[in-house]
């Protein structure tokens, strides 16, 4: 199979073709002609490698209770949908993936698929290390589901058990989440502190227990930053490996003082760690510019609009849903509506099916180098899911996957209910203009989208 179109790496971009053969690149052609293409992309096309997306919740699990929000079948859908080959999927379900056992449940589960799975592994009060290099989730304080922890010391004692290992953390302190729970909106309820009081003694932890650490979503700049920073200076002086960071779109995109404006916006974008101001917005940003955040994970989260609005249970009337109990009432009283919106409701958002959008957004909109976006989007997300499954993933050079994310980018994609797969049916960035469009999404030389 002969791709021929503009391609880009993280290290360049160049005119040619790629020949696949049993789904792996068999030759690239800069310049040159290999043969007769099978697919021919015109110029305003670029074709990047696979994309990954290395932190997702699929919801899946043997208990089957929240599959009623994603399944891995739907996660699959939505991720080719979105131009995304390889998924690191959370344990977070309601039965934790923290044991060979369960492990092997999940392989089998989506052993079938086209996308990628791997799934990470839980690292919780109890819990011991399993054999193998396998990537950890620690959650330093409650997010969803049961799986946290809620003292630095707990954290710290599990932590003695996981010497050298790869973990991922959530940094949110639990007694600052505590403290201010009867917060009128979610970013007060989960303050900037609360990151910068976790990650005060996270990363000491990082550096004492040898760990090769990711940060998950991170959704604040300033003091975190500077505490990073410092924090990588040391693990270099030491010959450590780097901590590496994630970003979500949701934080690139709204910020809290948009919900300021338009508080009624608060149940589609509820996310932990919340949203916070726009100048930690714009540190993302540049952060994810510059280098010094590595990965744009989406933290896809699929809950449903039922979930989502549940605090607008009691205002349904007939056969209604409670998201049009909420619009009754935005109409008929918008100072009750922004009030409830503004409650404690779930948290997370379903962002698989548009991930290769946001990449198509950091490069028209937001001015970043194509390079640079194949390198958080496919590079080193693509290095991160082949360390931890059969994948080979993240450049378009001989012996790699045959997997490719096909943007078209002069197109544009008006995001809605009906262009989506994920199981839920609802985006966060519904009615958002793109600049870009998911043509065509490979795996192992086969087009699925
Ligand atoms: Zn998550």
């Amino acid at each position: 199979m002969i791709i021929e179109g503009h391609f880009v790496t993280h290290e360049r971009e160049f005119e040619g073709q790629v020949e696949v053969l049993d789904g792996i690149i068999a030759r690239v052609g800069i310049d040159t002609e290999l043969g007769t293409p099978d697919f021919k992309y015109p110029r305003t096309h670029r074709v990047f490698p696979g994309m990954s997306d290395i932190h997702i919740h699929a919801r899946e699990d043997a208990t089957g209770k929240q599959c009623h929000k994603e399944t891995y079948t739907t996660a699959n859908a939505a991720a080719l949908n979105g131009g995304v080959v390889a998924a690191g999927a959370m344990p977070n379900q309601p039965e934790p993936v923290t044991t060979l056992d369960r492990l092997a449940w999940h392989a089998q589960a989506h052993a079938d698929l086209p996308v990628s799975f791997m799934n990470y592994v839980g690292i919780g009060p109890n819990t011991e290390p399993l054999e193998g290099d396998l990537a950890h989730k620690l959650y330093t304080g409650p997010s969803v589901g049961d799986l946290f922890f809620t003292s630095e010391q707990g954290v710290r004692d599990a932590l003695t058990r996981y010497v050298g290992r790869n973990v991922s953390f959530h940094v949110e302190d639990f007694d600052v989440l505590m403290e201010n729970e009867g917060q009128p909106t979610h970013q007060l309820r989960r303050p900037v502190h609360a990151v910068n009081t976790a990650l005060a003694y996270v990363l000491p932890m990082i550096e004492e227990f040898e760990l090769d650490a990711k940060l998950c979503h991170w959704s604040t700049g300033g003091e975190s930053f500077e505490m990073i920073q410092a924090h990588r200076a040391r693990q270099q002086a030491a010959g450590k490996s780097r901590t590496t960071l994630e970003v979500s779109p949701l934080h690139l995109i709204f910020d809290a003082d948009m919900l300021k404006i338009a508080p009624q916006g608060w149940p589609y974008v509820q996310m932990n760690p919340a949203l916070q101001g726009t100048e930690h917005r714009v540190a993302l940003v540049e952060g994810l510019r510059d280098g010094t955040i590595d990965y744009l994970a989406t933290d896809h989260a699929p809950h449903t609009l039922e979930e989502k609005f549940k605090k607008f249970a009691d205002l349904v009337e007939g056969g209604e849903t409670r998201e049009q109990a909420y619009l009754r009432l935005l109409d008929s009283n918008p100072a009750k509506c922004n009030a409830r919106a503004c409650l404690n409701g779930t948290s997370g958002t379903p962002q698989l099916d548009t991930y290769g959008l946001v990449a198509a957004w950091l490069i028209t909109d937001q001015g970043f180098t194509p390079e640079r976006v194949a390198e958080v989007t496919s590079y080193n997300p693509g290095k991160f899911m082949s360390r931890f499954s059969d994948a080979k993933l993240g450049d378009i050079a001989v012996g790699y996957d045959g997997s490719f994310t096909v943007l078209d980018m002069g197109a544009s994609t008006v995001v809605s209910r009906e262009n989506l797969k994920t199981k839920v049916g609802w985006s966060p960035f519904e009615g958002m203009t793109f600049p870009g469009k998911v043509a065509q999404t490979f795996v192992k030389g086969v087009p699925y989208k």
